[in-house]
């Protein structure tokens, strides 16, 4: 139960009240809630409400999501009433992005309120600690970053050893040197997790697949199919 408003009765009135709903409610900021297509991963092109989280810790140089980084159209919302908002939508697939849902502490909460219902996955990018979220039964979905984005100097690599088989990590590749770091970063951890190699919009994607074939990688090569069907338009 979430809600525990006996136990803070005797004492409220010292308390100013945007903290009283804090206390009683815990709520998170969140940019938006949409229902779309899967666009990347293992489950691409399966239909999946999105919660997206405000915030970001990364400064991605080619980010598309730079509106997250400080707001959005929901901002402050309870963690019930993101269920209640996803109840209404006719879909038991969640993905949790970003910004960086890691950053907000309720994230943990919220995955532990939807997990009964709802398929629930992670996007989190690779600079924040995974491991408490790895506990949980969901999909991890971790970036890994290029040195096109300018963060690769953010990564955690103890992250690495905790994705399991089930999570999935992604590299985002826009030049030949990100293809090389990423084949690097392949040959020096020893991982379980399915791969995702996307390429950047300036980057061919028949010339990503024709590496990968040529370096006999395991690894998926993926478009961003969100923007196959709708181009650059947000909450897709
Ligand atoms: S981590 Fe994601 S949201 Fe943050 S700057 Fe990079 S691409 Fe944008």
């Amino acid at each position: 139960m979430f809600c525990n408003l006996v136990k803070i009765t005797w004492y409220h009135k010292a308390i100013p009240s945007i903290f009283i709903s804090q206390i009683i409610c815990p709520s998170m900021q969140i940019c938006e809630i949409f229902h779309s297509i899967q666009g990347e991963g293992k489950d691409i092109g399966l239909p999946t409400i999105f919660v997206r989280t405000v915030g970001c810790n990364l400064r991605c140089e080619w980010c598309d999501t730079k509106y997250a980084w400080k707001g959005g159209e929901e901002i402050e919302i309870e963690i019930e009433k993101i269920k209640e908002k996803l109840d209404e939508i006719e879909c038991y697939r969640v993905c949790i992005t970003g910004g960086e849902p890691l950053l907000q502490k309720g994230t943990l909460e919220l995955v532990d309120i939807l997990l009964p219902t709802y398929e629930v996955s992670i996007e989190t990018n690779g600079s924040l600690d995974i491991s408490k979220i790895v506990e949980k039964d969901l999909r991890v979905s971790m970036d890994y970053k290029t040195p096109s984005s300018k963060m690769d100097q953010e990564m955690r690599e103890d992250n690495l050893d905790l994705l399991r088989e089930k999570d999935q990590l992604k590299f985002v590749i826009s030049s030949r040197e990100d293809y090389e770091f990423s084949v690097d970063v392949l040959k020096s951890f020893d991982l379980r997790c399915d791969i995702i190699f996307q390429p950047e919009e300036s980057f061919d994607i028949k010339e990503l697949a024709e590496s990968v074939l040529d370096d006999g990688l395991e690894v998926r090569v993926l478009p961003q199919l969100h923007k196959v069907i709708w181009g650059h338009k947000e909450r897709v």
